[in-house]
């Protein structure tokens, strides 16, 4: 609970300095530098765009409200040149000369609010996007293993305490109480335990944790829709570029040889036999790389490929290991200050 109230509060503080901070130049004069730097190139990560908070209940990181989108892109088409990345990828290779900085606007997963809420915004602002679709069940997409632990915890009607390793998940926090913020901590908590499984033991916990938690087996709010193909289709035929982010979501340092190869090259293949054009662009799932994962990439032939690693990239950057900036789910003043912090943030290496 402790660490949900902690967010909470921060919320609250922000939610009245913040504008004060805006008000006296602070975020602008931070940005002013990095501003001005056509030497570097940014990509921002989003997952999902949200009509209402209760889309997302626990705040899981992944989520931007409609609202705070719309302002954070008219900021960006106020200061930087914007293209879909594997035209950026070109640009920046062969020196870019622009008078403004390249920046990227990059979607992971497939869901269907990427489409339906995210897209049609984008083209009222004029800006270009890339979104990297999940492939898995394209045809009729089940929810992500993540959205269903949070549907579980959400609509969970269990009473007594739960045990961690009843679930399979020794060692896990599984501090169980029906107060909400309690749930939320919960959520985050299972969700980083499973990360953390051999592949073939993701799906048998959650349907664990399904039947112990005794959540309510319809879906609801909480279990936001995938994109199907249809709807990727669509969204490419708005001009938006898609790239390939993996079969089945799975940490990619699990898998290894032709396995590991298969989660990459058929993602592509499907998206390419999909859509009838070349898909030269992959973003790892989970963020979760290593060197075997990054020279698979390379072998390929993916003209680049996204990292979570947080910063910007400078001319000498792998095009194999790109990195990104998350997107807070902020109005625009926020949005700078984080914005600010990552450009001028020190980068680590991916590991
Ligand atoms: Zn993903």
């Amino acid at each position: 609970m402790i660490r949900l109230f902690e967010r909470e509060l921060k919320r609250a503080v922000k939610a009245v300095l913040s504008p004060a901070i805006e008000a006296v130049g602070v975020n602008d004069r931070a940005l002013s530098g990095p501003l001005a730097d056509t030497g570097r190139w940014t990509l921002l990560t989003y997952h999902r765009i949200i009509q209402q908070v209760d889309e997302d209940p626990y705040r899981s990181g992944m989520s931007v409200r409609a609202d705070h989108f719309r302002s954070q892109l008219e900021f960006i088409a106020g200061h930087f040149d914007v293209r879909p990345v594997h035209e950026a990828a070109d640009l920046f290779r062969t020196g870019w000369t622009g008078p403004r900085p390249l920046l990227s606007i990059t979607f992971d997963d497939g869901y269907l609010d990427n489409l339906e809420v995210a897209a049609p915004i984008l083209s009222q602002v004029g800006l270009p996007a890339s979104f990297y679709i999940t492939v898995g069940g394209l045809d009729a997409p089940a929810p992500f293993w993540w959205d269903r632990v949070t549907h579980a915890v959400r609509t969970a009607r269990r009473r007594e305490p739960l045990d961690s390793t009843e679930i399979g998940l020794p060692g896990a926090e599984c501090r169980w109480s029906t107060a909400p913020l309690a749930r939320g901590d919960l959520a985050h908590a299972l969700i980083s335990a499973l990360w953390r499984l051999p592949e073939a033991e993701v799906e048998p916990t959650v349907a664990r944790i399904q039947a112990a938690l005794d959540g309510a087996a319809s879906p609801g709010p909480t279990l936001p829709p995938r994109m199907d193909r249809d709807g990727v289709r669509a969204l490419h035929a708005r001009g938006f570029e898609i790239g390939a982010h993996s079969v089945s979501h799975v940490n990619l340092c699990l898998r290894e040889g032709d396995a590991l190869r298969a989660e990459m090259a058929d993602s592509r293949r499907d998206l390419e036999q999909t859509l009838g054009v070349p898909v030269p662009g992959f973003a790892y799932p989970g963020g979760r790389l290593d060197t075997p994962v990054v020279e698979c990439a390379r072998e390929l032939g993916f003209a680049y490929a996204l990292t979570t690693d947080i910063g910007t990239n400078r001319r000498d950057a792998d095009p194999m290991r790109l990195r990104r900036i998350g997107s807070p789910d902020s109005p625009v003043a926020d949005f700078k200050r984080a914005f600010a912090r990552a450009l001028t943030r020190d980068a680590q290496p991916a590991a």
